[in-house]
């Protein structure tokens, strides 16, 4: 294995890169504050490429005004022991100059995607997330690039994102990661005091109810299996619904037929001041 380069500029990436032109390189695109899911993913692209770049960079644009920029959680030392630990070959860490030199013009909106789940609560976030990721693929140039399925609706942006552009990259999704009690793993999950960490785990319960109500054949409509959650997530004092959507996926449309096509049923709650996203594919 050789020793993990840690690259700021573009030009140096660049250049770090020329040794891997002919080899098969995987990109981990991060927000840092490594845990163990972001982990499975380097652990994937290290099993299937012989760089693996992990990049680290909280996006300005893919964040409201009054979301969390000013307080996500930031480690970059230990960020670099798991990525040692994890065999990346180079990390790049860019400051928001380095991506944002001038402010971009582009927009990249893909309202069929977007337009429901965290693209209806959380407006203009995955055109910033599509903005950035475009960036990256273009500053890498990676045979494949890791996503989680936690975020579901990302992974669907971000296909559709490759396929209209005509990016020549594999993308490759890694299941969610979660705690032994079931919390879906996220760097978020730091700001969850000790009441909220414990009524959280009704996300991952809830879907898990429905997994099996599903192979019962217990549900008929996409409304039921939406009420039933909610009225789950009703029972913790401490939850604050944001959205719980049953669509087609990765389409993300209305389901008119259950059991006929593939589908997600999709969860964003407010503990406090930590907003918790999960989903269940079936
Ligand atoms: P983030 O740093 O939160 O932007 O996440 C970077 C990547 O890690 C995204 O592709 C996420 O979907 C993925 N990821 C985050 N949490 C998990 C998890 N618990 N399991 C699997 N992948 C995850």
């Amino acid at each position: 294995m050789s020793t993990i380069k840690l690259v700021q500029t573009v030009s140096e990436l660049r250049k770090e890169l020329e040794q891997w032109r002919d080899k098969t390189v995987g990109l981990v695109p991060t927000m840092g504050y490594l845990h163990q899911g972001h982990e499975s993913l380097l652990k994937k692209a290290r099993e299937e490429s012989s760089c693996v770049v992990l990049s680290i960079f909280v996006n300005p644009l893919q964040f409201g005004a009054n979301e969390d920029i000013d307080i996500y959680p930031r480690d970059i030392e230990q960020d670099i022991a798991v990525a040692k630990k994890s065999g990346v070959d180079i990390i790049f860490f860019p400051t928001e100059n380095e991506i944002y030199l001038k402010k971009p013009l582009l927009e990249i909106h893909i309202p069929k995607i977007t337009s429901s789940l965290c693209g209806a609560s959380r407006p203009g976030h995955f055109e910033g997330v599509a903005l950035v990721v475009t960036k990256l693929f273009n500053m890498v140039s990676p045979n494949r690039a890791y996503f989680g399925e936690k975020d579901a609706q990302q992974v669907a942006v971000i296909k559709q994102l490759v396929c209209d552009l005509s990016f020549h990259i594999d993308i490759v999704t890694c299941p969610t990661y979660r705690e032994d009690d079931g919390l879906a793993m996220s760097s978020r999950n730091v700001y969850l005091t000790k009441a909220e960490r414990k009524e959280a785990t009704i996300l991952s319960s809830a879907l898990r109810e429905v997994k099996e109500l599903l192979k019962r054949g217990s549900f008929s409509t996409a409304l039921e299996i939406n009420q039933y959650v909610v009225r789950k997530i009703q029972e913790k004092p401490l939850a604050e619904i944001v959205y719980v959507e049953t669509l087609t996926y990765p389409e993300l449309e209305e389901v008119t037929e259950l059991y006929s096509k593939k589908m997600i049923v999709a969860i964003a709650v407010r503990f406090g001041k930590t907003r918790l996203i999960d989903n269940l594919i079936f």
